[in-house]
């Protein structure tokens, strides 16, 4: 807390994410005390014709929401005192000017705050299309650097559609930025119940023995939604359900589940484990794919017609290496799909939910009560809102957020790992 001075500059600023995740959690940090009002100043920047009190109108709508999760910022005045740090800056993402506006602008609120040799940091949080990734990284790298202290550049996925795009985009950043200054986001590695598992599994004498070929059958790791692309098909479409679910999200969960004990939890120590268990990973088998498409994607408006876009898969993943050798992991992820899950008998599952509502559960096999020796399916269940009673689990984006103001790229993806998981 309290260190320096931080420009946080966010492009893309009158955009969904901006307005539903990062701002606000921008806000729960700066309520909470890790933002200090007078070492930070917020720039938002897009095309978009705004005033700063249309940003912060717009903005405020969603800052209430947040501020109700948590009754010690719900006072009126907060939020209009963290409004009040917001400037807009409206510009083109392709032309010099709008980011020599963008600089003066920093500088000035830098010199009036931190002085002429404060310590100062900038925080890019290129909140776009990645489309535009690199028109904006070398704009930034041309004019508005910070000189006298760090640049950090965080990026949101996709980081690519495939091996080669992937390659393309991180060797042209690579060029703008050092791989210690660009924070790619998986906002599922901010999920409370992921960041559990490294603690889950090598803080249990009781799980560390169990964690093997030898003990488990199978390890499923699904990923459901109850609802389709509603309205957000274009996006999707280009992608499907393998690039914006597999590739990324469940495959960092896989590597969270399978490494090693890493031999510290420094950033480095961590991504060198996630990014062996990738190298271990097999060729994909065509017998092991099943694809789909549920039933209506096509009369989204967005989805272009004819689409033969998967909006279900289930891959089956090898990791050929000493523990897992034999133990297929079955990666499922679909929009639209009912959410019940099938209960088999008769075996002891590990449960962990990532979301909606976090909770670890063993399911054993115990006797029913009563006087004869019938069995019954029963659980272990650790449900967090249950256990941890008045908690309020943080958001992804703001933990997330917390860890770049640090400068920890533990829970962010390296382009090793990035390469890697596309290859
Ligand atoms: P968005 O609303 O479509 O775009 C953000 C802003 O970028 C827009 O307000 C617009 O601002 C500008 N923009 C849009 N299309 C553009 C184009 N073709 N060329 C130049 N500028 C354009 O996107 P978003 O939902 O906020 O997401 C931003 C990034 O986060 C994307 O990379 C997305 O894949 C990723 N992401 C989003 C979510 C989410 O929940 N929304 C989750 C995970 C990842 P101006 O027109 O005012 O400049």
């Amino acid at each position: 807390k309290g260190e320096g001075y931080l420009s946080i500059i966010v492009f893309g600023a009158s955009g969904d994410l901006a307005k539903k995740k990062i701002f606000p959690a921008i806000f729960s940090l700066y309520c909470q005390g890790f933002l200090p009002h007078d070492k930070v100043q917020i720039f938002g920047y897009a095309r978009s014709a705004l005033t700063n009190n249309d940003l912060r109108d717009q903005l405020s709508r969603y800052l209430h929401v947040r501020a109700k999760a948590q009754p010690m910022t719900s006072s009126l005045p907060h939020a209009e005192r963290f409004l009040s740090l917001i400037t807009y800056i409206s510009g083109p993402y392709n032309v010099e000017e709008g980011y020599q506006k963008l600089e003066q602008v920093i500088v000035h609120h830098e010199m009036l705050r931190a002085g002429k040799d404060g310590q100062t940091g900038r925080l890019f949080y290129l909140a776009l299309p990645p489309s535009v990734y690199l028109q904006v990284g070398r704009n930034i790298k041309a004019y508005c650097m910070n000189t006298r202290g760090w640049n950090r550049v965080v990026l949101e996925k996709p980081f690519g559609k495939d091996l080669d795009s992937s390659n393309q985009l991180s060797s042209e950043l690579g060029g703008l930025f050092a791989e210690e200054q660009i924070y790619r986001i998986d906002h599922y590695l901010g999920k409370e119940a992921v960041q559990n598992l490294l603690v889950l599994r090598f803080s249990n004498r009781i799980i560390q023995p169990l964690w093997s070929r030898d003990h488990v059958d199978n390890v499923q790791i699904v990923f459901k939604e109850d609802f389709g692309t509603e309205g957000r098909g274009g996006y999707f479409d280009e992608y499907g359900i393998v690039r914006d679910v597999i590739q990324n999200h469940l495959v960092q969960v896989l590597c969270l589940i399978a490494m090693e004990k890493p031999a510290s939890l420094s950033p480095e120590c961590i991504r060198d484990e996630k990014l062996k268990v990738l190298k271990c990973v097999e060729g994909i088998r065509h017998s092991e794919v099943v694809l789909g498409q549920y039933d209506g994607y096509l009369d989204d408006p967005t989805v272009p017609k004819g689409s033969n876009t998967p909006t279900f898969a289930s891959i089956v993943l090898r990791i050929c290496n000493e523990r897992w050798d034999g133990v297929p992991f079955i990666i499922k992820a679909g929009k639209a799909l009912d959410r019940r899950k099938g209960q088999r008998r008769g075996r002891n599952e590990f449960v962990i939910r990532l979301q909606p509502a976090e909770a670890m559960y063993m399911k054993f096999t115990v006797k029913r009560p009563g006087l004869d020796m019938s069995t019954t399916q029963s659980e272990m269940d650790l449900s967090f809102l249950q256990r941890y009673k008045g908690i309020v689990i943080p958001e992804a984006y703001e933990r997330l957020f917390l860890d770049i103001m640090r400068g920890d790229q533990k829970h962010f993806v390296r382009r090793d790992e990035l390469e890697t998981s596309f290859g």
